[in-house]
């Protein structure tokens, strides 16, 4: 079960392996051999815990910001 990054497994899955065919991909930058891969740390917990996490996960992305500004930059590595 995915507690955290939710979205970015989504994100990951939808995208699937390779080049996705879209111009100026961001994800994949148009490799055709890039292999969806993302971080992952695997807890044991119980059903309370797990629930906290994923209530914390949610509302720090609501307390987030975006710095738009370094987002823009194209010296921005990525
Ligand atoms: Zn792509």
């Amino acid at each position: 079960m995915v507690l955290a990054g939710n979205h970015t497994a989504q994100a990951l899955n939808a995208h699937g392996a390779g080049d996705c065919g879209h111009e100026s991909c961001g994800v994949c930058r148009n490799d055709p051999s890039w292999t969806p891969a993302a971080r992952c740390e695997v807890v044991v917990c119980d059903k309370d815990a797990a629930r906290r996490i994923n209530i914390v996960d949610n509302r720090a992305a609501d307390l987030g910001t975006y710095d738009f500004e370094a987002l823009a930059d194209p010296r921005r590595p990525g």
